[in-house]
């Protein structure tokens, strides 16, 4: 049996001299694992061979769960550069590099995520078009936490998660912390009783609790921020991103 679906390259490994395994995210099927046969001879239904990043239509052969299945068709959409367009500014293209990691590491094959697959389009697309480093961090940091959510992981940042007192950022004392595993922010007086934590400037927790000031936030606290979720995600899945290093400096 064949299935279509609209689909997202999110990694792609050669597997022999002419042919590719792809890892696609779907949008009706979830993420699926893919031979792509013959796609780096050239000529192929393919259209070449397939890059990461990369949007279109596929069609794929077995949709009972067998680990990889076999694309059979892939073309890209029309009117979407998309890797060649990224190609043109390398930070917005290692962002949308470790989003598709991070993706690829907190979904399960063949659980579909219909508002995540529109979110990480709308974030390529977005990412295509941001013309400045703190534009491309706040995507970046935004679609992270839409990840989260999607995968029922979403932080706690509105309150302290031990004892739900409500944040006053502005207070010259207040301090925050963020802990992996109560997954979410921490006041003052509760961050001894967490080992592992994150201690945040005031800035990162301004923005933190407040999400709307994202979009006219520096660099650096947007680094900053980046950076706490790096570590978060080392934290879920037991290793830190790959494509982290060629975001952050430190
Ligand atoms: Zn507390």
């Amino acid at each position: 049996m064949l299935t279509k679906d609209q689909a997202i390259c999110i990694r792609v490994v050669d597997y022999s001299e002419t042919s590719q395994v792809v890892t696609f995210f779907t949008r009706s099927s979830g993420k699926i694992g893919a031979i792509a046969k013959g796609s780096k001879r050239p000529k192929s239904s393919f259209d070449g061979p397939i890059e990461m990043l990369s949007r279109g239509r596929i069609v794929f052969a077995g949709s009972n769960r067998e680990k990889l299945t076999t694309l059979t068709e892939f073309e890209s959409s029309a009117g979407t550069a998309g890797p060649a367009l990224l190609r043109k500014d390398l930070f917005n293209l290692n962002c949308c590099l470790l989003a598709a990691e991070i993706l690829n590491s907190l979904t399960d094959e063949h659980d579909p995520h219909l508002k995540l697959f529109d979110s990480f389009g709308e974030f390529i697309e977005n990412a295509e078009n941001a013309e400045s480093k703190s534009e491309m961090l706040a995507l970046l940091v935004l679609f992270q936490l839409a990840l989260l959510k999607e995968v029922g992981l979403g932080p706690i940042l509105d309150h302290c998660i031990n004892c739900k007192a409500i944040f006053d950022v502005r207070h010259p004392a207040s301090q925050l912390y963020f802990s992996s595993s109560a997954n979410g922010l921490i006041c003052k007086n509760c961050e001894s009783a967490f080992q592992d934590k994150f201690k945040l400037s005031k800035n990162a927790a301004a923005v933190l609790t407040n999400l709307r000031l994202l979009a006219e936030t520096d660099d650096n606290t947007l680094a900053q921020i980046e950076k706490l979720l790096v570590y978060h995600f080392t934290e879920l899945t037991g290793r830190r991103p790959k494509m982290a290093k060629h975001i952050l400096v430190s």
